[in-house]
């Protein structure tokens, strides 16, 4: 039966798909790290919906908020009324919001998906501003419609998409491993920030000016990437005296998944807009986007879109934010984070093809390259997604299911849920140790 559904899927579900998934397994049920397909077969899930599913599938108190909606009758479709749940959702929201935007800032729901936020955010801030422009990063991904993929970093995927978005200017990312400027380990933030300064310099003297700047502090697709701390900083530094609003993408690294409920607080900075998607909407559809109050500048009715008022995925976003609260899941995190760098990095130790294990709290990626090929500037070895590949195959032969992502497809990703236990964390990285060693073998 399972070839049978799995044919039907390769024949007629288009390959468009934003991510090349291709695993080969039809999936029967799931609870917290395990997926179950239809042949019995289980599997630790460490790709978590893409870094959606915060406390992992179905867990009892998103299965039981789902309940309580349906028992309540509480309308599941509202469009944008309130309702007592919509409050409370916006309430627990800006809780857990930094000082400087828990009191006053503003807050839209827009269509469910991470782009839907994206666009809303560039939309606010280019109607706020007199901006045209904007800066977005090298390796950088926001979504796959028109706006968005204009703003993401991977050229090669729309190369044949003629008049996406004009006048984005592309900054380095400080990716230290592959630093873009070609030198070692603590120069490439230094000279990130000078080229990002010189270039609004020029804007200053005539480009198009920016309406934002717009960042992943971890680059999820990409690769796993942190940006360095204290460049964050300057970051912000740099976009506050000249008036350019900073916009943190945390559709991926949100609610939690850094170790922090926001990934910019570890540079202890104050975003002036946040796109909040996937672990918000507690394994359901949602996105929102929270802003600085004066750059609520919107004429009624300007940014409408009918699904903002799933009231199931508030539901969800709500007990997943008061789960995270009431059972510390962010010290968890911290925890399991340890304990998989340091697996990782003695697997690095290990083996030449492990060229680099990086991220942030459970936002893990570990850059496989080939030995055999020509080093780099800086003395690393190239990215190698063949191997990755490989390894990601033999992982999911050995019940394991991660993803591959970065320039290359050659980094491995890992997206736990962020409430995975020890135990879970060891013998994940049990079978990856296996899987690494069979496929280099
Ligand atoms: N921004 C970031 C940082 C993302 O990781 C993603 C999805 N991977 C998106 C935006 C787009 O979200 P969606 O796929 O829901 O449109």
């Amino acid at each position: 039966a399972e070839n049978t559904y799995l044919q039907l899927q390769n024949d007629r579900e288009s390959n468009a798909k934003s991510y090349p998934r291709r695993f080969p397994l039809v999936i029967d049920k799931a609870k917290g790290l395990i997926i179950t397909d239809t042949e019995g077969k289980s599997y630790y899930d460490c790709l978590s919906g893409a870094g959606t599913l915060a406390l992992g599938h179905n867990h009892d108190v998103i299965i039981a908020a789902i309940g309580d909606v349906l028992e309540k009758q509480i309308p599941l479709h509202t469009l944008d009324l309130a309702t007592p749940l919509k409050i409370a959702f916006m309430e627990e929201i800006f809780s857990i919001l930094p000082e400087g935007l828990r009191d006053t800032a503003k807050i839209q729901f827009c269509g469910p998906t991470g782009a839907d936020g994206v666009e809303a955010a560039i939309k606010l801030v280019k109607n706020a501003t007199n901006g045209k422009s904007i800066l977005a990063f090298q390796g950088a991904y926001h979504g796959s419609t028109q706006a968005t993929m204009s703003m993401s970093g991977n050229l090669s995927k729309k190369q044949h998409l003629q008049s996406l978005l004009p006048d984005v200017h592309f900054l380095p990312f400080p990716y230290e491993y592959r630093c873009p400027f070609g030198v070692g380990k603590g120069m490439t933030a230094k000279i990130s920030t000078q080229y990002i300064e010189n270039l609004l310099d020029d804007c200053e003297s005539g480009i198009a000016s920016p309406c934002g700047v717009i960042i992943e502090t971890v680059q999820g697709e990409g690769g796993a990437i942190p940006a360095d701390i204290e460049w964050l900083r300057e970051l912000r530094r740099i976009t506050a005296e000249r008036g350019i609003p900073l916009i943190v993408d945390e559709v991926q690294t949100g609610i939690g998944r850094t170790g922090t409920m926001f990934s910019f607080e570890h540079a202890g900075i104050v975003p002036d807009v946040i796109i909040c998607s996937k672990a918000i909407g507690g394994s359901l559809p949602m996105s929102v986007v929270i802003y600085k109050e004066e750059l609520d500048q919107w004429k009624p009715g300007a940014h409408t879109g009918t699904f903002r008022g799933n009231q199931l995925g508030m539901a969800t976003g709500l007990a997943t934010l008061k789960y995270m609260k009431e059972h510390r899941v962010l010290d968890n995190v911290k925890a399991r984070s340890e304990q998989f760098f340091e697996a990782l990095n003695r697997l690095k130790a290990t083996y030449e093809e492990i060229g680099d294990v990086r991220g942030r709290g459970l936002m893990i990626g570990v850059e496989v390259v080939d030995p055999n090929g020509q080093k780099d500037r800086i003395g690393h070895y190239p990215p190698c997604g063949e191997l990755a590949s490989k390894i990601q195959e033999s992982c999911f032969k050995n019940g394991l299911i991660i993803e591959v992502g970065g320039r290359r497809s050659a980094v491995l990703r890992f997206l736990p849920p962020l409430t995975i236990t020890a135990q879970e964390t060891a013998e994940v990285l049990s079978i990856f140790e296996k899987s690494v060693a069979s496929a280099i073998e």
